[in-house]
């Protein structure tokens, strides 16, 4: 067993460290935190244009489709650097629709969309909840009627967070009322730009933007499913697991944030890291970042052994987010009333970021699946327990 990383994957990290010191500048810090974790419309499309050019936003990719043919390793270090510097962590192309094109998507369909993808030219929205189906994904209704050689479709999104900027939408329609419910739903990767779609922003308790997608007599070609028609419900699951991978570099710097307010910092004269309890609580984050880590990486090493991890990615995701949480209660908490301020206050502690991040954990235990939903997942798949 080795624990550490080779030569070339801490040269990497070095690489994208230097490259987000440069480029993580407070002005897109911030467009990524409007936008949810999401690139947005502006510096950020630059940046991840930028990572595009070097290969970085999907280096597992084959070179043909405008990867790197990569290591999983390496790609799973330079998204945590990327979310450690502020950067985006929710790229819906790169990291979830896209690997599901490559697993499952025709010749022609990967040809059309993954370069433009690795380019970080085109993003995507994850276009699965309704107002009636979250957890339940199953029972999404929205309609896609077989025309011929298009789909009419009809109904309604909500919680589609990149849905404002985005250019392809990722969605899951129902296709076939007649069969049970997993099995009548397809994939279908429809563009923004179609006339029938209207988007009505929401804003998350993180302020950030997430919105409802009204579809009215969309028409989209037939060539737009992925893989087969009826086995979207499938496709989207892998998805998911995808999803769920998601890096802890922001509760990482929290910690490094931390250490070096409270060694800065005094209350009463005395410095806040020489009091037993606050050093007692920072100690725990650091226990946490160092589990969250082990699954994190244990997600690079399965899929570099050709396996995609499944209840271990929803036990990735149910620690990671809450533990998340529990960081950034501490991190408030030990700032006192002063870490309530928002990132507008010049009172702020370390720019508000622990407030901000506090109320964006609450947000992170939900979108992806629920804690309560990965946990019965952990039960079903990775203990064999029954269904109930
Ligand atoms: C900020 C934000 C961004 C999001 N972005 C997207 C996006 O881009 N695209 C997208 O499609 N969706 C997105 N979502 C939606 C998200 O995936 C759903 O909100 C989530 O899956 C929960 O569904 P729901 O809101 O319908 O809650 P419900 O499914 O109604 O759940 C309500 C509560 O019941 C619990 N519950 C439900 N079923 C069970 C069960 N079987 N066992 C135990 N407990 C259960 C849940 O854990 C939860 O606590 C986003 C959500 C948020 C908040």
């Amino acid at each position: 067993m080795n624990f550490g990383f080779t030569q070339e994957e801490e040269n990497i990290r070095k690489e994208v460290r230097a490259f987000f010191q440069k480029e993580a500048t407070p002005e897109l810090v911030k467009e990524i935190a409007e936008n949810t974790g999401a690139t947005g419309p502006g510096i950020g499309r630059k940046l991840v244009q930028k990572m595009g050019a070097k290969g970085w936003l999907c280096p597992t990719w084959p070179k043909e489709y405008g990867g790197l043919d990569s290591s999983e390793t390496i790609s799973f270090i330079i998204r945590d650097e990327m979310a450690y510097a502020g950067g985006p962590v929710s790229l819906v192309g790169a990291t979830m629709a896209g690997p599901s094109i490559l697993k499952f998507a025709s010749g022609e369909m990967k040809r059309e969309y993954l370069p433009r993808i690795a380019r970080g030219e085109i993003e995507m929205i994850l276009g699965y909840t309704e107002p009636q189906a979250g957890s339940d994904l199953a029972a999404l209704e929205i309609r896609a009627e077989d025309k011929g050689d298009y789909f009419l479709i009809n109904g309604q999104k909500m919680f589609n967070t990149h849905a404002h900027f985005a250019e392809y939408h990722w969605l899951g329609a129902r296709t076939d009322t007649s069969a049970p419910k997993h099995k009548g739903i397809s994939l279908i990767i429809v563009d923004m730009k179609s006339p029938g779609i209207t988007v009505r922003p929401m804003t998350s308790i993180a302020g950030g933007k997430t919105n409802e997608v009204f579809y009215d007599n969309v028409k989209v070609p037939k060539k737009n499913v992925v893989g087969e028609v009826n086995r979207g419900f499938y496709y989207i699951m892998t998805a998911l697991d995808f999803e769920r991978m998601f890096p802890f570099g922001g509760v990482r710097r929290i910690l490094d944030e931390l250490v070096r307010y409270t060694s800065t910092t005094k209350r009463e004269g005395k410095l806040l890291s020489k009091d037993p309890v606050i050093r007692q609580k920072i100690a725990e984050i650091a226990i946490e970042v160092e589990a969250a880590y082990t699954l994190y990486y244990q997600q690079a090493y399965m899929l570099d052994k050709g396996q995609i991890p499944n209840y271990q990615s929803s036990m990735q995701k149910v620690f990671s987010s809450e533990a998340a949480f529990r960081a950034f209660d501490v991190a408030t908490a030990i700032m006192g009333p002063r870490g309530q301020l928002q990132r507008s206050s010049k009172w702020a502690p370390i720019d508000g970021e622990a407030e901000l991040h506090y109320r964006w954990a609450i947000i992170e235990d939900i979108y992806g699946g629920t804690s309560e939903i990965q946990r019965n997942i952990i039960a079903l798949r990775g203990l064999g327990l029954p269904a109930r």
